[in-house]
């Protein structure tokens, strides 16, 4: 998972301000590494391992004109990640062309063994952009004529859907446009807006709604599925349909990913929250079982702590103090490190636990690792019952689409039922969140006809051609963390 913005601004401007400003409210999708591709004359690069701040320095600022640029950030892998693998991408040549995105190219080796193994093309990173890139790049080379028009930039988009599988939203910047598309399915974010100053209009399109707020831009409407967009020399925006495929955004986004100030297809992540919240106090209450207080682990679980709480008519407390500064610098080789940066991220106040019954909600248990240490502090701090809960559904399944959330063997919930994971972590009870009430808690809070990819709590993938190859493929990728989007 992770986090893009692409602004095309007025002639004289230059965009890299906006940009930097974008990457920092969407650091949360992506702090391995980070990048920014402008154009003036040619294209100009910085792109580096680690946080916004930590890459770009006043004097990148100097380099980094022009009035288009492109900017990512990447989410976290095991390891450190390679340098290679930092987006933005660009070619100068057949055709310019900057490109980042967010998701998973789901045939990413199987192209790399036809489409480029058959021409004796060899990519230079571990990256699926850059099959997208190049398949892209192939296409609008193959219509090669100035200035590019949206139907050049129709017929590349149109190749990518045909020859790349997954998910992925795409933006990025030509030596005289902007181009986005989101991905087939619209199971990641892409949203557009524009900004009118003085010196004429800013255009940008983003991961979250979060990054034009920032940036002080309006926003014009979420891409659909499937749909692009192409900003050219006329300075008009062009919107075009260029796939069929129902829309199926991810339903994690709103459970953990994006910032709960962003608004996604239209649905405040804030207020899905915290309807999640609701139905799961409702669920508690159902269960006969009596607390004290909810104890929300920041950041996440913060909007739904609230109304769970109310829900069940008990306060909710900041039980834990999260220390933002751990970041993943701390290189976790093992298990023990692993709950000790758990430890280090997360300290108690004793007194909110001490004597209590306390409901610890979260957004979701993945492997468990923090959910078990947690429950560990929490009796160590005196707690008398640790209720355990999550807002989202038991993570069953692989996430295929970009989001590294483990392989299947490392689920704590696969196999096993409520009681036996609530013995697994150390709680006196764990309760989740159904599947049907969670989709109908962010239906609620915003769109009540929309479909959701929920293939990590199903296994079922909506693009529909997942193999049991590219499983395997994208599992052991995870392993030796080659993931970039
Ligand atoms: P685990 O310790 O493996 O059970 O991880 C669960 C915790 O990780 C929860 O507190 C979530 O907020 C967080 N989380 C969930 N999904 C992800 C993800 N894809 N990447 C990083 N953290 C996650």
């Amino acid at each position: 998972m992770c986090g893009f913005i692409s602004i095309f601004g007025p002639p004289e401007s230059n965009a890299i301000h906006d940009v930097l400003s974008g990457l920092l409210a969407i650091q949360h999708r992506g702090q391995d590494a980070a990048g920014v591709v402008t154009f003036h004359d040619r294209f100009q690069a910085k792109k580096g391992l680690g946080l916004v701040r930590e890459v770009f320095q006043d004097k990148h600022m100097q380099r980094l004109r022009g009035h288009l640029a492109v900017g990512h950030v990447r989410y976290p892998t095991v390891g450190l990640g390679e340098d290679t693998d930092v987006q933005p991408f660009w070619l100068d040549y057949p055709v310019g062309v900057a490109m980042a995105h967010n998701g998973n190219v789901t045939n990413f080796h199987e192209l790399k063994r036809t489409y480029f193994g058959q021409r004796n093309i060899h990519l230079g990173s571990n990256c699926d952009l850059e099959v997208v890139l190049y398949v892209f790049a192939d296409a609008l080379m193959r219509r090669a004529k100035h200035p590019v028009t949206v139907d050049d930039v129709q017929v590349a988009v149109q190749e990518v859907f045909t020859r790349v599988k997954g998910a992925y939203s795409v933006v990025g910047i030509t030596s005289e446009g902007m181009y986005a598309f989101r991905d087939p399915y619209g199971i990641k974010p892409c949203i557009y807006g524009k900004k009118e100053t003085p010196e004429g209009t800013f255009y940008a399109v983003a991961s979250e709604s979060v990054v034009l707020d920032v940036a002080g831009y309006q926003v014009v409407r979420d891409l659909k599925a499937g749909e692009m967009l192409w900003i050219g020399k006329d300075r008009v925006p062009h919107i075009r349909q260029v796939g069929d495929k129902p829309h199926r955004p991810c339903i994690f986004e709103y459970v953990y990913f994006a910032r709960p100030d962003a608004v996604l297809d239209g649905t405040s992540v804030h207020a899905a929250r915290m309807e999640l919240g609701r139905r799961l106090g409702k669920a508690f209450r159902a269960t006969g079982l009596e607390a004290d207080v909810v104890i929300p682990v920041p950041e996440s679980a913060r909007n739904a702590g609230v109304t769970m709480a109310e829900e069940i008519g008990v306060p909710c407390r900041e039980g834990f103090v999260k220390n933002r500064y751990v970041g993943r610098t701390f290189i976790m080789p093992n298990d023990k490190a692993r709950q000790a940066t758990i430890r280090a991220k997360l300290n108690p106040i004793r007194s909110e636990f001490e004597g209590r019954r306390v409901i610890i909600l979260d957004d979701s248990i993945v492997r468990g690792n923090t959910s078990r240490q947690i429950v560990k502090i929490a009796r160590q701090m005196g707690a008398a019952k640790v209720y355990l809960a999550s807002y989202s559904a038991p993570l069953l399944f692989p996430c295929l689409y970009g989001i590294d959330m483990s392989t299947k063997r490392e689920f704590v919930a696969r196999g096993r039922t409520n009681e036996e994971i609530a013995k697994e972590l150390g709680a006196d009870h764990v309760l989740y969140q159904t599947l049907p009430e969670m989709v109908d808690a962010v239906r609620a809070a915003g769109n009540r006809s929309i479909e959701f990819c929920k293939a990590c709590f199903e296994g079922i993938y909506p693009t529909g051609d997942i193999t049991e190859q590219m499983i395997s493929d994208i599992e052991s990728d995870r392993m030796a963390a080659s993931n970039c989007g």
